[in-house]
């Protein structure tokens, strides 16, 4: 990015080290300053029924400065230490 970025916070930038797994979501909601929330979703077999039904789990990320992001974009969420206190994944780069 051309931008300076002085996030303490950006994994690429600052301090910040992610670890754990990395998974792709997208973005429901992107309102907020420096948060997001990403929607992750997955299939779930019901044995009673012999069928899959959908489910989602929704997460907050936190979005580095040098990175804008828009809803329904896709992106990849890495995991890292506790943010704040709904916050411990980043967004580690667009998809
Ligand atoms: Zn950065």
């Amino acid at each position: 990015m051309v931008e300076e970025c002085s996030d303490p916070k950006c994994p690429v930038h600052g301090a910040l080290r992610v670890r754990g797994t990395v998974r792709q979501a997208k973005v429901v909601r992107s309102k907020e300053r420096n948060s997001a929330t990403v929607e992750i979703p997955r299939i779930q077999k019901v044995r009673k029924y012999g069928r899959f039904e959908k489910r989602r789990s929704r997460l907050h990320v936190h979005v580095p400065k040098c990175m804008k992001v828009e809803e329904g974009e896709s992106v990849e969420i890495g995991e890292c230490r506790k943010l704040s206190k709904t916050k411990s994944h980043v967004i580690v780069k667009k998809v």
